[in-house]
C-alpha cells in the first residue's frame, strides 16, 4: 500500500479488490479523522481573530524588528480545537485501556488526588514566598518524608530529586561525598547486574565512575560468584534493582550487601519497582544505603506520558549528612527549610551541594501524600500484593502459548521471550504491532536485554480479573495465530492505526523536529501576514 510523506496511507486506487476498501479515500477512519501537521494546511497569513492593524507604535528594537512573516499557520478557534482533540484521540490513555508496558509502573491516577494537587493553597504557592506563609506546604512535604522513612525504615530522605534518574544522581553523588569524606578517591568501580535499566550505569559514570557488569545466573538473578569475583579495593558501590527488570526478586540481596559493605563499597537500590514490595519489605532491613523512589510509578501521577515526575531518594545513617540542598528541619511546631551551605552546618550537615533550584515536585508530593493517606499502610501494602498477583495471573494464562523467560513466580511483571515464535517468521515487534489492532499498547519490547526478543508485561494492581482476562484472551490468540502460519498478520500490522509501520531507528536517530516549508510555499509562509 502507497503511504505518503507523513507514514499515512495515501488514498486507494479505485478497484474492486475488497481488501482494498480497509483504506478510504478520505484518509479517515470510522470517525476517526485524519490529520495533517498543522503546517500542512497552508493558511499562512490568515488568522482567526481580528485585530486592527496597529498604527502609530514607536518600536525600541532598532535592527531587531523581524523582518519577514512568522509562518504560523492561521486557523480559527473551531479549526484549532479540531485540531488538538483529533491528535488527542489518537492517543493511547490510561484512562482508555489496560497498559501493559512494563518497568513503568503506575497505571492508576486517582482523580481525588488530582483534586487536591490542584487546591490552590498547594498550587498556587511560590518557592520564593517567605517561609512562614508556607508552612502547611512544608508540613505535607515533611509528613510524606515521614511515610517514605517508615516504608524504608531508613534514617533520611532528600526530598527535592525530579525523577527517578534524579534521584539515582543524588544517591551516587552521596556515596561520592562520603567516599571522598574517608578519602578514598581510589574507588571508581560501580557494579551493575546487566539488567540494570540504562539511567543505572548512566548515572554511575555522570558521578565520575565506572561501571562495570555483573552478569545474570541462569534463573534471571545476579549471579553470586561473579558479583564476588569483581568485589576489590577499587569498588564504591553497586547499583541494584530490586525485584529487578526481569520482575524477579533478588533473594540474595542481604548476602549482597553484607559482603559490599565488608569490601568497603556502598549499597544503592533502584527503587523504581517499589510498587512490587511497598508495605512488605523495608529496604533499610536489607542492607540498602540509598534509595530512589519514583513516586510517579509508585504512588500515583503516572508517568509514561511524559508527566512531571519525582524520585525522593532516601539515605541511610552512613550517607545521611550529604543529603543535598535544601532540606527541611523541624523545629518545635514549625518548618525551616535550610537553604544554604552555612545553615546545614549549623545542624551538623555537610550537603554536597544543590539539585535543583527549590524544594522539588510539589505537585507530586501532595498526589503521592493523598494517595498513601487514602490507602492507609494496609492498602499500600494490598495494592503491592494485588499487583504481585495479576502478574502472576499473566504468567499463569499465557505460559502454555508463550514462553516464560525464567522459571517460577515472578513479581509485578512478567517476563517473556521470542522462543514461542521460533520458526514462525514473526517477531517481537510484528507481535507488539498486531496488539495495536487488537486495541492494547504494546507492552516493553526488547527490554530487559539478558533475554531474546523480551516482552514484559506489568498489568498493576488496579485491573480487574476481567480485564486482565480479556488481555490475556486476545494474547493467546495472537499466539495461536503465529503459532497457525498466520504471519501476515502480524507483518502487515498495524492495519488499523492512524500510521502504520514506521522505520522507527529513522525515527529516533534522525528526528525531524523541525518543519520546513516545500519550496512552492516558503515564500508565502515568509510574508507578514496581511492586515485584519
Ligand atoms: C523508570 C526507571 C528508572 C528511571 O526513572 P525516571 O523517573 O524515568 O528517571 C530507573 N530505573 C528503573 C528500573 C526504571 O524502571
Amino acid at each position: 500500500m502507497a503511504m505518503n510523506n507523513q507514514g499515512r496511507p495515501s488514498a486507494p486506487v479505485h478497484t474492486s479488490d475488497p481488501g482494498a476498501y480497509e483504506e478510504t479515500f478520505s484518509g479517515s477512519k470510522g470517525l476517526d479523522q485524519a490529520e495533517p501537521l498543522i503546517f500542512e494546511r497552508k493558511t499562512y497569513g490568515k488568522t482567526g481573530v481580528d485585530f486592527e492593524v496597529s498604527t502609530g507604535t514607536v518600536t525600541r528594537l532598532g535592527t531587531l524588528v523581524r523582518e519577514g512573516g512568522l509562518g504560523l499557520p492561521g486557523l480559527s478557534e473551531p479549526e484549532a480545537m479540531r485540531h488538538y482533540v483529533r491528535l488527542s484521540r489518537k492517543n493511547y490513555a490510561i484512562d482508555l485501556g489496560l497498559y501493559p508496558l512494563g518497568s513503568c509502573t503506575m497505571k492508576h491516577n486517582p482523580r481525588l488526588n488530582e483534586k487536591l494537587a490542584r487546591l490552590p493553597g498547594f498550587a498556587d504557592v511560590h518557592p520564593l514566598q517567605p517561609q512562614s506563609t508556607v508552612q502547611g506546604a512544608y508540613a505535607l512535604i515533611g509528613e510524606l518524608a515521614h511515610w517514605l522513612m517508615t516504608l524504608t525504615n531508613m534514617p533520611a530522605v532528600a526530598m527535592s530529586p525530579k525523577a527517578g534518574a534524579h534521584g539515582e544522581l543524588c544517591g551516587m553523588m552521596a556515596i561520592r561525598a562520603a567516599l571522598d569524606a574517608r578519602a578514598e578517591h581510589h574507588r571508581r568501580r560501580v557494579l551493575a547486574p546487566e539488567s540494570a535499566h540504562g539511567t543505572n550505569p548512566a548515572t554511575a559514570v555522570q558521578c565520575g565512575f565506572s561501571c562495570d557488569e555483573i552478569p545474570a545466573n541462569q534463573r534471571g538473578r545476579v549471579d553470586m560468584e561473579a558479583f564476588k569475583a569483581k568485589l576489590g579495593a577499587d569498588v564504591a558501590a553497586i547499583m541494584l534493582t530490586n525485584p529487578n527488570t526481569c520482575g524477579l526478586f533478588e533473594g540474595d540481596i542481604r548476602e549482597i550487601a553484607d559482603l559490599m559493605h565488608e569490601a568497603g563499597g556502598y549499597f544503592y537500590c533502584d527503587g523504581a519497582n517499589f510498587n512490587a514490595i511497598s508495605g512488605r519489605v523495608r529496604p533499610g532491613d536489607l542492607g540498602v544505603d540509598a534509595m530512589h523512589f519514583n513516586l510517579h510509578k509508585t504512588y500515583s501521577t503516572p508517568h509514561g506520558g511524559g508527566g512531571p515526575g519525582s524520585g525522593p531518594t532516601v539515605l541511610s545513617e552512613a550517607l545521611a549528612p550529604y543529603a543535598p540542598l535544601p532540606f527541611l528541619v523541624r523545629e518545635g511546631e514549625s518548618w525551616r527549610m535550610v537553604e544554604d551551605q552555612a545553615a546545614a552546618e549549623a545542624v551538623n550537615a555537610d550537603p554536597f551541594g544543590r539539585m535543583t533550584a527549590f524544594h522539588g515536585n510539589m505537585g507530586m508530593f501532595v498526589r503521592a501524600m493523598s494517595y498513601m493517606l487514602s490507602h492507609g499502610a494496609d492498602g499500600l501494602k494490598q495494592a503491592s500484593e494485588d499487583a504481585v498477583l495479576n502478574a502472576n495471573y499473566v504468567l499463569a494464562r499465557l505460559k502454555h502459548v508463550m514462553t516464560p523467560s525464567f522459571e517460577g513466580l515472578c513479581m509485578h511483571e512478567a517476563l517473556f521471550d521470542d522462543r514461542f515464535l521460533k520458526d514462525t517468521g514473526v517477531t517481537t515487534l510484528d507481535f507488539a504491532k498486531a496488539m495495536i489492532d487488537e486495541g492494547y499498547h504494546p507492552m516493553t519490547m526488547y527490554f530487559p536485554l539478558v533475554v531474546h526478543g523480551a516482552m514484559l508485561i506489568e498489568p498493576t494492581e488496579s485491573e480487574s480479573r476481567e480485564s486482565v482476562d480479556r488481555f490475556c484472551d486476545t494474547l493467546e490468540a495472537l499466539a495461536l495465530a503465529a503459532k497457525a502460519g498466520e504471519t501476515e498478520r502480524f507483518t502487515a500490522a498495524p492495519r488499523f492505526a492512524p500510521v502504520r509501520r514506521l522505520d522507527e531507528t529513522k525515527a529516533a536517530r534522525q528526528p525531524v523536529l523541525r518543519w520546513t516549508p516545500p519550496a512552492a510555499d516558503a515564500h508565502a509562509a515568509e510574508q507578514p501576514p496581511s492586515g485584519g
